[in-house]
This record gives C-alpha cells, structure tokens and sequence, in this order.
C-alpha cells in the first residue's frame, strides 16, 4: 500500500515512511492510496467459521502494510497489541456496550499505541538509527504512548503535558516509568504543548539532529489498528440479521474514522454515530453545513474536549470527498452536556446496574438518541457503543453517589503501588525556544 497527503495525490510513499513521519511536510494528514476490499466469504467466515482474532486483524491490516514487515513479525504485534480482552456487553434490550478499557492504561488508545511501538521497533532493527517519538497529551495518549513503548529499544518518547490539565493518575502513567519516557510539564495549556509539538516538526536544526515522529492518532499505524475493535465486534455478537450501528464517543475523530474505514472494507456497518460532548463542530456541521471550531469547552469528558478534531478530514476528504450528501449518509452526530452525562450515568446505574464512564455516557446517550428521531425502541436494530475508558479513571468527574461502587481493576492496584515513587519531573515555560534550546542541547 502507498500513501499520499490528503492535499496532494501525486507524491506517494510506503508505509514504512508514513509512519515514521506523522504528519506530511504539507500539514495535512497521510491517507492510503485506495481502501482494499475485504472478500465477502471472509466476512462471513468472521462469524460461521469462528476464525481466530489474529487472523481476522492480520486479513484487516495486512494491505496496509505490505511487504514492509514480514507477516511473522506483524502476527506478532497483533498478538502483542491484543493481550487483553475486548468484551462485548447486553446492557438492555438491542443496546451493546464494547469495552475497549482492558488494557494497561485502561482506555482504548492502548490499542494504537502498541500497534505502533511494534511497527517503530520493527523499523528501528533496519535503520539503526534512533528514532524520537514527540507527543503533546491532554491526558490519555501520553499514559498509552508511554506504556506503550517503554523500553522499546532504539525509540525514546518526549511527552508534553500541561502542568495542570491532567489527572493525578493520568500524571502517574507518564511520569513513573523512567528509563525511555521523558515527561515535560508545560508551564501552560494543551494547545500550548501542541505548538511546541508542532513547531518542532517544521524546524530545520531538530530535524537535523533527530528521527523524529507524532504518536498522536494522525500517525497512521497508531490510527489503523483502531479498526480491529469493529471486526471484533461484529464477531463477537455472533449472527445477527440487522447491520450494526456503532456509537462513537469523538474528541479527534480517529477511532471513528476507523470504523468508518472497516464499513468501506465491506464490514456490514449500517452506519455510525458521532456522540460529542459540548464540543460539537462535527454535529453543527452536520446540522448547519458550516464548518465552525469555537473556543475549546472544559467537560466531564475531556478527552474529548476538541474543538478542531485533527481525524476529521479523512472522514470529509477522503472518505466523502467533500460532498455532503455523502457524509450525511454516512454518520450523524449528537452532542451531549454535563448535565445530560451525569443524569445518564446514574440512570443506567439505577436501571442496569451498569457503571458508565463520561465518555461512554455519551456514546450510550448517542444511540439513545438516534433511535429517538426514528422513534424506535431498540426493536430491531442491532446497536452499539464504545466504552473508551474505565470509569475509575476519570473518578473525580463520576457522580457522587457511584464513586464509591467502581471497583479499582487489579492491572491499576500492581500499577499504582509501583506509582509511589515518585519521580521528579522536569518542568518548562511554553515557549519554543526555550524547549528547542532544551532539545538540542540533550545530544
Ligand atoms: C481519546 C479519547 C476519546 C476520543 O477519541 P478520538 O479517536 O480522538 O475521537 C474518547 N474517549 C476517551 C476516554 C479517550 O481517551
């Protein structure tokens, strides 16, 4: 398979050099020349034959990748990636919750983030030259980069984070483990941590001195492997007649997109739903036809607090190729308030005896929704939504009345006895220079 950028269709490059630059000199995003075709008997082998899940994600991901990395060896990454369990969950009547929150950081970008650790580590045995992976984090990315490549030899990883933007557990993910993880606290804001990012990509001296690469889900082998979580699904729940709907929670768009990308593989996916929380530019574009970032919101879910969401193009460009019609037919998106997410959170509680984190309130709250506008009630309608992370993670933004009943997962309990040592972590104004003048002077 070939790339290409999303604003020029001309200049095409392997997989091996897309993932090693993340994003294109041009800015815009990497996109693959052409989205294979999955072959309907191997669809339906997916539930009557009962293949294995290394095998479905190596068909799934394979012509992506190419001859770039042996088949033994992406065997192994897909069985590195998926050591954990993704259940699958009747919460009531046609409403299926996919828990993607089983990993070691217990929300789903564990999945991308090893995925690319086994591609970069790969890469690194050929080139034998270190490779820098630079990444700003509002949260969860930088606990899932970090676990992700932790002693991943020949790869070190630099993770800006706002000083007071993150969760004391969320810190303890990135700031404890030492060795090749470098943390840097920002002495300011997510976006401030992404310009620096950003800057540091386009400047000529970094460049010259380092390999450097985003683990953001721009990059395409952290993006693509997001796809695996539909097929998992759609095997999991086993035969069914209707098509499944999928409900997204969405702050970037890149888990979706993915989704979207297994529909247009021939998975047979109705269509999905894009649940926001107040953040809503995709939803009002949807709604309106005006495509209007305002200034960001803080939410109970802020992993998704975005305004700009960096996937959306795949989606509107590649996917849809700019018509409307297209993409209407293709996705719809809700948005959801604090309020809503709360009251819904102990709603299902109450009624299901099931403990929802934000995100996933607003992706249960997506399908809701939906089914609503068709005035349905989950009658025949086959209807799923992700749950990204563990409640337990964002417990400070729970409901009072439930904090007490989330139960800490046994990966957390090993994980945060380790975590109390702490360890001292470096910490920077948000210039450029200043972080330039740090990065340069280190080698
Ligand atoms: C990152 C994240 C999201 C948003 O995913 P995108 O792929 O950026 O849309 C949703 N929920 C949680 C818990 C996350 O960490």
């Amino acid at each position: 398979m070939l790339y290409h950028s999303l604003k020029n269709d001309n200049n095409f490059i392997s997989f091996e050099k897309a993932v090693l630059k993340g994003l294109c000199q041009d800015g815009s995003l990497y996109v693959p020349k052409y989205i294979p075709i999955l072959d309907n008997k191997f669809i339906k082998d997916i539930i009557t034959k009962e293949l294995d899940i290394y095998k479905i994600c190596m068909t799934v991901i394979k012509p992506y990748i190419g001859e770039c990395i042996p088949d033994s060896y992406i065997d192994q990454i897909i069985r590195d990636t998926l050591s954990f369990p993704f259940p699958l969950k009747k919460i009531h009547d046609n409403v299926y919750v996919l828990e993607l929150f089983h990993g070691p950081t217990l929300a789903f970008k564990d999945v991308g983030a090893r995925f690319m650790a086994g591609c970069l580590s790969f890469f690194y045995k050929k080139i034998r030259k270190k490779i820098t992976i630079l990444v700003a984090t509002s949260g969860d990315t930088g606990g899932a980069v970090a676990q992700g490549f932790y002693k991943k030899s020949g790869i070190e990883v630099i993770i800006l984070y706002p000083y007071n933007g993150i969760s004391s557990l969320q810190k303890k993910q990135i700031t404890s483990l030492g060795e090749n993880i470098f943390p840097l606290e920002i002495i300011g804001s997510f976006d401030d941590c992404q310009n620096i990012v950003k800057k540091s990509f386009t400047d000529r001296e970094i460049q010259k001195k380092y390999i450097l690469t985003s683990a953001n889900s721009i990059n395409i082998a952290r993006w693509l492997p997001q796809m695996f979580y539909y097929f998992l699904a759609y095997k999991t729940i086993g035969k069914h007649d209707e098509k499944l709907i999928f409900s997204v929670p969405s702050g970037n768009f890149g888990n979706i997109c993915a989704g979207m990308m297994s529909k247009e593989m021939g998975l047979p996916i109705k269509f999905f739903i894009a649940s926001t929380n107040i953040n809503d530019t995709i939803p009002r574009f949807l709604k309106y036809g005006e495509y209007k970032p305002l200034t960001v919101n803080r939410t109970i879910s802020n992993a998704m607090d975005i305004s700009n969401p960096n996937n959306f193009p795949r989606i509107w460009n590649f996917l849809c190729k700019e018509n409307f019609y297209q993409l209407k037919s293709k996705l719809f998106s809700y948005r959801f308030t604090d309020k809503e997410t709360l009251y819904t959170i102990e709603k299902v509680w109450n009624k299901h005896k099931y403990i929802l984190d934000p995100h996933g309130a607003i992706g249960y709250l997506g399908i809701k929704r939906y089914l609503k506008e068709i005035n349905s009630k989950f009658s025949s309608l086959k209807t799923i939504f992700l749950e990204t992370a563990h409640p337990i993670k964002f417990l400070d933004n729970m409901p009072l009345s439930l904090r007490d009943e989330i139960k800490v997962p046994s990966t957390l309990k090993v994980f945060l006895k380790k975590g109390e040592i702490e360890k001292k972590v470096l910490s920077m104004s948000n210039d450029f220079t200043s972080f330039k003048n740090w990065l340069l002077g280190r080698v």
